[in-house]
């Protein structure tokens, strides 16, 4: 009886102007300006629908500052295995 398309819906509208209006600062990049939220964990890996488990992410649009497409980059990655992959690029130059 579980709703499947609970699972694969895109994030609640309300939590998401919650969440950007808290803060736009991208949890993979790190620059703000991030216009859409990302689960920090996927809901396929057992991440929640909470809003502690969505934090502000760069979508369609991409970082002005770095011009990356955060959100495309991540995927249905968790976070912390997309930084640890990642991680070099942001930090060396
Ligand atoms: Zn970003
Ligand atoms: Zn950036």
């Amino acid at each position: 009886m579980a709703k499947r398309s609970d699972l694969t819906s895109r994030p609640n509208r309300r939590t998401r102007r919650q969440i950007l209006a808290e803060s736009d600062t991208c949890i993979l990049c790190g620059h703000n300006g991030a216009d859409a939220v990302d689960h920090i964990i996927p809901v396929a890996r057992g991440g929640t629908e909470d809003p502690d488990n969505k934090a502000p992410i760069h979508g369609t649009k991409g970082c002005r500052t770095c011009g990356r497409k955060c959100n495309s980059e991540k995927g249905d990655r968790p976070l912390p295995e997309v930084k640890l992959v990642t991680s070099r690029d942001w930090y060396t130059k």
